[in-house]
């Protein structure tokens, strides 16, 4: 069975004090032995928080694609592993449009981080004029096709897949569960004709885009949605433990 994944995203959000109180206030919840929680606070933090919770896992939000050397500001996948980061977002809208990141640069990303056995969250969707002139497949192909399609099994294995429809972020606006549904279904097929049945079942492939407590619980019971990415929710903890457990 896949892992039911609820992941937060915190983007630039919160003072250290804040953080960390909704950070332990976390820790506290019972979480169901089949969910695991990813949270991705700003990385300044992820060296202080005490994780004493076995179902709640740190993500870094960004990390560079080169190993080492002379790059100001930039964090690396061996800086990540050595704190014992487990996972690490990449292909964000938020950065593709504001940093000018595209698949090509988001494929060595994914490869420093499996070089250190850390799960990249690989974030994929369509523009609002992609959907409205019925080219959402084509563009959400591509991007999977560009930025994964270079791994071998194994590798992609350890990828999780988070579409996020660019019209959806922030937005308010979410994709009926239907048309969610439809576009989980069709990315796991993509992998499914490029790797095998069996891998495509074992990718946890989850939803972005303006899921609230309200919307989670529809989201979560179609059969390839297998949780969300979560942003303004996850930073109010009753919102994103209600959508904790909402599967
Ligand atoms: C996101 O930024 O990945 C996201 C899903 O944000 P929100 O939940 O606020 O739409």
């Amino acid at each position: 069975m896949r892992k039911r994944i609820v992941a937060g995203n915190w983007k630039m959000n919160m003072n250290y004090k804040e953080a960390n109180n909704l950070f332990e206030a976390l820790s506290k919840i019972k979480i169901s032995n089949s969910t695991n929680v990813i949270i991705a606070p700003p990385s300044i933090y992820l060296s202080s928080f005490k994780n004493n919770n076995d179902k709640i896992f740190l993500s870094s939000q960004n990390v560079s694609n080169h190993n080492n050397g002379a790059y100001t500001g930039e964090i690396s996948a061996e800086m990540l592993s050595s704190l014992d980061i487990n996972y690490c977002i990449v292909g964000h809208s938020e950065r593709r449009s504001y940093y000018s990141e595209n698949d090509k640069l988001i494929s060595k990303k994914i490869d420093a981080l499996l070089n250190y056995d850390i799960s990249p969250i690989y974030c994929c969707g369509e523009l609002k004029l992609d959907r409205e002139s019925q080219n959402h497949q084509q563009v959400v192909k591509s991007q999977i096709e560009e930025a994964l399609f270079h791994l071998s099994k194994s590798q992609i294995k350890s990828v999780i897949i988070a579409y996020e429809p660019v019209w959806a972020i922030g937005t308010g606006l979410t994709a009926s569960s239907e048309d969610a549904q439809n576009m989980h279904f069709f990315i796991r097929s993509l992998i499914s004709e490029k790797y095998d049945s069996e891998t495509a079942q074992s990718i946890s492939i989850l939803y972005g885009g303006s899921c609230k407590p309200n919307n989670a619980k529809e989201l979560f019971s179609q059969p390839d949605i297998d949780g969300g990415l979560i942003g303004g929710a996850a930073l109010n903890h009753k919102d994103f433990s209600d959508i904790i457990f909402s599967f």
